[in-house]
Protein backbone atom coordinates (compact mmCIF):
# COMPACT_ATOMS: atom_id res chain seq x y z
CA UNK A 1 0.00 0.00 0.00
CA UNK A 2 1.36 3.68 -1.10
CA UNK A 3 1.33 7.39 0.37
CA UNK A 4 -2.38 7.91 0.00
CA UNK A 5 -1.00 10.83 -3.17
CA UNK A 6 0.22 7.90 -5.21
CA UNK A 7 -3.30 6.02 -4.98
CA UNK A 8 -5.34 8.89 -6.46
CA UNK A 9 -4.97 9.85 -10.11
CA UNK A 10 -6.69 12.29 -12.02
CA UNK A 11 -7.37 11.26 -15.85
CA UNK A 12 -8.61 12.96 -18.93
CA UNK A 13 -10.24 11.07 -21.54
CA UNK A 14 -13.39 8.25 -22.07
CA UNK A 15 -13.95 5.86 -18.69
CA UNK A 16 -15.08 3.52 -21.36
CA UNK A 17 -11.02 2.84 -22.87
CA UNK A 18 -9.71 2.75 -19.03
CA UNK A 19 -7.97 -0.50 -18.29
CA UNK A 20 -9.14 -1.28 -14.99
CA UNK A 21 -10.53 -3.63 -12.74
CA UNK A 22 -13.48 -1.69 -12.42
CA UNK A 23 -15.17 1.40 -14.02
CA UNK A 24 -18.66 3.30 -12.05
CA UNK A 25 -21.01 4.21 -14.46
CA UNK A 26 -23.26 7.55 -13.24
CA UNK A 27 -26.55 5.07 -13.85
CA UNK A 28 -30.45 5.94 -12.94
CA UNK A 29 -32.27 4.11 -10.85
CA UNK A 30 -33.74 1.97 -12.89
CA UNK A 31 -30.28 0.69 -14.56
CA UNK A 32 -32.01 0.41 -17.41
CA UNK A 33 -29.51 3.30 -19.41
CA UNK A 34 -29.29 6.54 -20.25
CA UNK A 35 -27.73 9.01 -21.77
CA UNK A 36 -23.71 11.08 -20.88
CA UNK A 37 -21.73 8.37 -19.72
CA UNK A 38 -24.19 5.56 -19.23
CA UNK A 39 -24.90 5.74 -22.87
CA UNK A 40 -21.30 5.78 -23.52
CA UNK A 41 -20.46 2.57 -21.38
CA UNK A 42 -23.89 0.65 -22.83
CA UNK A 43 -22.78 1.28 -25.99
CA UNK A 44 -18.91 -0.11 -25.75
CA UNK A 45 -19.77 -2.92 -23.44
CA UNK A 46 -22.02 -4.04 -26.06
CA UNK A 47 -25.96 -5.85 -25.17
CA UNK A 48 -25.15 -8.06 -22.56
CA UNK A 49 -24.81 -5.34 -20.35
CA UNK A 50 -27.90 -4.04 -20.52
CA UNK A 51 -28.86 -8.03 -20.37
CA UNK A 52 -27.56 -8.31 -16.93
CA UNK A 53 -28.98 -5.21 -15.85
CA UNK A 54 -32.56 -6.14 -16.50
CA UNK A 55 -32.06 -8.82 -13.89
CA UNK A 56 -31.15 -6.61 -10.86
CA UNK A 57 -34.59 -4.91 -10.12
CA UNK A 58 -32.74 -1.46 -10.37
CA UNK A 59 -30.79 0.78 -7.74
CA UNK A 60 -31.84 2.94 -4.61
CA UNK A 61 -30.30 6.69 -4.91
CA UNK A 62 -26.89 6.46 -3.00
CA UNK A 63 -26.33 2.84 -4.00
CA UNK A 64 -24.64 0.71 -6.56
CA UNK A 65 -24.51 -2.50 -7.75
CA UNK A 66 -22.48 -4.96 -9.61
CA UNK A 67 -21.98 -6.42 -13.00
CA UNK A 68 -19.64 -7.88 -15.14
CA UNK A 69 -18.12 -5.35 -18.48
CA UNK A 70 -18.47 -7.62 -21.43
CA UNK A 71 -16.70 -5.84 -23.85
CA UNK A 72 -15.07 -3.36 -22.14
CA UNK A 73 -11.16 -3.51 -21.02
CA UNK A 74 -12.89 -3.56 -17.35
CA UNK A 75 -13.88 -6.30 -15.87
CA UNK A 76 -16.49 -5.69 -14.13
CA UNK A 77 -19.07 -2.22 -14.09
CA UNK A 78 -20.08 -0.86 -10.54
CA UNK A 79 -23.33 0.91 -11.60
CA UNK A 80 -23.76 3.98 -8.99
CA UNK A 81 -26.97 6.14 -8.45
CA UNK A 82 -26.18 9.65 -7.43
CA UNK A 83 -28.78 12.10 -6.55
CA UNK A 84 -30.63 14.56 -9.01
CA UNK A 85 -28.99 17.89 -7.85
CA UNK A 86 -32.80 20.07 -6.32
CA UNK A 87 -30.66 23.25 -4.62
CA UNK A 88 -28.89 20.91 -2.15
CA UNK A 89 -31.62 20.77 1.13
CA UNK A 90 -32.67 17.09 0.07
CA UNK A 91 -29.87 15.15 1.18
CA UNK A 92 -27.48 15.64 -1.85
CA UNK A 93 -24.42 15.73 -0.09
CA UNK A 94 -25.24 12.63 1.88
CA UNK A 95 -26.62 10.51 -0.64
CA UNK A 96 -22.99 11.42 -3.17
CA UNK A 97 -20.79 10.72 -0.79
CA UNK A 98 -23.04 7.46 0.24
CA UNK A 99 -22.79 6.56 -4.13
CA UNK A 100 -19.03 6.76 -4.03
CA UNK A 101 -18.51 4.39 -0.61
CA UNK A 102 -20.71 1.90 -1.79
CA UNK A 103 -19.02 1.66 -4.94
CA UNK A 104 -15.51 1.43 -3.26
CA UNK A 105 -16.95 -1.36 -0.79
CA UNK A 106 -18.50 -3.18 -3.68
CA UNK A 107 -14.91 -3.01 -5.86
CA UNK A 108 -12.89 -4.06 -2.63
CA UNK A 109 -15.30 -6.87 -1.46
CA UNK A 110 -14.87 -8.74 -5.55
CA UNK A 111 -11.09 -7.91 -5.25
CA UNK A 112 -10.44 -4.71 -7.19
CA UNK A 113 -7.18 -3.67 -7.07
CA UNK A 114 -7.83 -0.60 -9.64
CA UNK A 115 -11.48 1.35 -9.61
CA UNK A 116 -11.85 4.17 -11.52
CA UNK A 117 -15.26 6.80 -11.32
CA UNK A 118 -16.74 9.15 -13.33
CA UNK A 119 -18.18 12.62 -12.24
CA UNK A 120 -21.26 11.19 -10.66
CA UNK A 121 -24.24 13.32 -10.78
CA UNK A 122 -22.19 16.55 -12.51
CA UNK A 123 -23.87 15.93 -15.94
CA UNK A 124 -27.21 15.55 -16.71
CA UNK A 125 -28.24 15.38 -12.67
CA UNK A 126 -26.64 19.05 -12.31
CA UNK A 127 -24.67 18.54 -9.73
CA UNK A 128 -22.70 21.44 -9.20
CA UNK A 129 -19.18 20.53 -10.23
CA UNK A 130 -16.95 21.95 -7.62
CA UNK A 131 -19.04 20.65 -4.39
CA UNK A 132 -19.68 17.26 -6.19
CA UNK A 133 -15.39 16.76 -7.19
CA UNK A 134 -14.59 17.68 -3.20
CA UNK A 135 -17.23 15.13 -1.85
CA UNK A 136 -15.57 12.49 -4.37
CA UNK A 137 -12.48 13.54 -3.67
CA UNK A 138 -13.10 13.35 0.57
CA UNK A 139 -14.76 10.11 0.46
CA UNK A 140 -12.42 7.93 -1.76
CA UNK A 141 -9.43 9.66 0.96
CA UNK A 142 -11.51 8.51 3.77
CA UNK A 143 -12.26 4.87 2.04
CA UNK A 144 -8.68 4.35 1.15
CA UNK A 145 -7.31 5.13 4.63
CA UNK A 146 -9.37 2.09 5.98
CA UNK A 147 -8.84 -0.07 3.15
CA UNK A 148 -5.31 -1.43 2.33
CA UNK A 149 -6.10 -3.72 -0.80
CA UNK A 150 -7.71 -1.21 -3.23
CA UNK A 151 -4.07 0.34 -5.08
CA UNK A 152 -5.64 3.25 -7.11
CA UNK A 153 -8.91 4.60 -7.70
CA UNK A 154 -8.77 6.82 -10.61
CA UNK A 155 -11.02 10.36 -11.54
CA UNK A 156 -11.48 10.27 -15.19
CA UNK A 157 -12.74 13.65 -16.53
CA UNK A 158 -14.15 14.47 -19.95
CA UNK A 159 -12.41 17.39 -20.11
CA UNK A 160 -9.22 19.35 -18.79
CA UNK A 161 -11.94 22.17 -16.74
CA UNK A 162 -12.84 19.28 -14.60
CA UNK A 163 -9.29 17.23 -14.17
CA UNK A 164 -8.77 21.00 -12.97
CA UNK A 165 -11.28 21.08 -10.29
CA UNK A 166 -10.33 17.06 -9.02
CA UNK A 167 -6.18 18.73 -8.54
CA UNK A 168 -7.44 21.30 -6.46
CA UNK A 169 -9.80 19.22 -4.08
CA UNK A 170 -6.92 16.62 -4.15
CA UNK A 171 -5.21 19.41 -2.77
CA UNK A 172 -7.55 20.38 0.30
CA UNK A 173 -8.82 17.35 0.65
CA UNK A 174 -10.64 18.34 3.84
CA UNK A 175 -12.83 20.69 2.20
CA UNK A 176 -14.95 18.14 0.70
P1 LIG B 1 -25.36 12.10 -14.25
O1 LIG B 1 -26.72 11.74 -14.81
O2 LIG B 1 -24.99 11.30 -13.02
O3 LIG B 1 -25.19 13.57 -14.08
P2 LIG B 1 -23.82 12.12 -16.77
O4 LIG B 1 -23.40 10.91 -17.55
O5 LIG B 1 -24.77 13.06 -17.39
O6 LIG B 1 -24.33 11.54 -15.35
O7 LIG B 1 -22.52 12.94 -16.36
C1 LIG B 1 -21.59 12.54 -15.41
C2 LIG B 1 -20.20 12.99 -15.81
O8 LIG B 1 -19.66 12.08 -16.77
C3 LIG B 1 -20.14 14.37 -16.47
O9 LIG B 1 -19.08 15.10 -15.87
C4 LIG B 1 -19.84 14.06 -17.93
O10 LIG B 1 -19.08 15.08 -18.55
C5 LIG B 1 -19.02 12.82 -17.80
N1 LIG B 1 -18.92 11.91 -18.96
C6 LIG B 1 -19.77 11.76 -20.01
N2 LIG B 1 -19.32 10.80 -20.84
C7 LIG B 1 -18.15 10.32 -20.31
C8 LIG B 1 -17.18 9.33 -20.69
N3 LIG B 1 -17.34 8.60 -21.79
N4 LIG B 1 -16.10 9.14 -19.88
C9 LIG B 1 -15.94 9.86 -18.75
N5 LIG B 1 -16.81 10.79 -18.33
C10 LIG B 1 -17.89 11.04 -19.11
Amino acid sequence: MGALDDRIRIHTGDITRLSVDAIVNAANSSLLGGGGVDGAIHRAAGPELAAECRTLNGCETGDAKLTRGYRLPARYVIHAVGPVWQGGGLGEAKLLASCYRRSLEIASDQGCLTIAFPAISTGIYGYPKDEATGIAVHTVTDFLRQDPQLETVTFCCFDERLAELYRRAVAVPGEG
